[in-house]
């Protein structure tokens, strides 16, 4: 039977390349996004591609948002059985200039719109005995990275969450694990080179890294679709870093 999967942060990246493996796969796909035009795009691409999709404008940081963009997915695909959260915002000042504003959004996207989604697609998976969640950390939640403390402590939130998910969900059938992704080649990642935030650039970091390249957004999707996929049961509250190298 073909599952129904939900990918946050959808409209662009790493979940739009999540989102197009999976359906490549044979999930129906409800594509989340903040950006509304964005999610329809993508699911007219994955459409496109002989994909089944359906867009839905969701902001993860809004509990009822979530609940009824879930409605939504499970009236046309029925139980939701896949999740991904790649939806994230980053930020980038000096510790002492971060105002609390910016903190709790950081943290309300990133780790509490994680939260919601889990909390509010679990019930399917936990009455279907099977489900597979994966969560978007990042590298930097165990390397560090200056002027982004927020950001950072929101993906170390993320790793916790995941490892503490795992434990509880496994007697259920359900995995949950984390992808912390290592300099991929986004939108997020240009619009922070074109703002001078990463130094010397994409090239200068790609030089640098192990495998002598930035990753792309399928290297995410291909790790995520074994994640997802019913050979990888016995694989739960891991860590699974893809990022060419550069953490080992
Ligand atoms: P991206 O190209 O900016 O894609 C992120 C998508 O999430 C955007 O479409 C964005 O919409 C959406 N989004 C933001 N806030 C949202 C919200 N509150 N609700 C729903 N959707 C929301 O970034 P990416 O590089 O693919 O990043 C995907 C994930 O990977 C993020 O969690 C990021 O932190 C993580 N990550 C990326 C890298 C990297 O090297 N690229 C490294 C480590 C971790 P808007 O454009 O409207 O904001």
């Amino acid at each position: 039977m073909r599952k129904t999967a939900v990918v946050t942060g959808a409209g662009s990246g790493i979940g739009l390349a999540v989102a197009r493996r999976l359906a490549r796969d044979g999930a129906r796909v409800g594509v989340f996004d903040l950006d509304g035009p964005a999610a329809e795009a993508a699911a007219a691409k994955i459409r496109a591609d002989g994909g089944d999709a359906c867009a839905v404008a969701v902001d993860v940081a809004d509990r009822a948002a979530v609940d009824a963009g879930l409605d939504e997915v499970r009236a046309r695909y029925g139980p939701v059985s896949i999740l991904v959260n790649s939806a994230g915002k980053d930020g980038f000042k000096r510790f002492v200039n971060i105002s609390a504003a910016a903190w709790q959004r950081i943290l309300a996207v990133n780790l509490t719109g994680t939260f919601h989604c889990c909390q509010a697609a679990v019930p399917d998976m936990i009455g279907a005995r099977w489900g597979r969640i994966v969560n978007i950390s990042s590298s930097s939640a165990h390397s560090g990275q200056p002027f982004m403390t927020h950001y950072v402590a929101s993906k170390a939130g993320v790793v916790g969450f995941t490892k503490a998910l795992a434990l509880e969900l496994g007697p259920e059938g359900i995995t949950v694990n984390t992808i912390p992704p290592g300099f991929i080649d986004t939108p997020m990642t240009r619009r922070n080179e074109e703002r001078g935030f990463l130094g010397a650039g994409v090239d200068h970091h790609a030089a640098r890294t192990p495998v002598r390249r930035p990753g792309r957004p399928e290297d995410i999707a291909a790790a995520c679709a074994f994640l997802v996929s019913e050979e990888a049961g016995y694989v739960t509250g891991q860590v699974f870093g893809v990022n060419g190298g550069r953490n080992t």
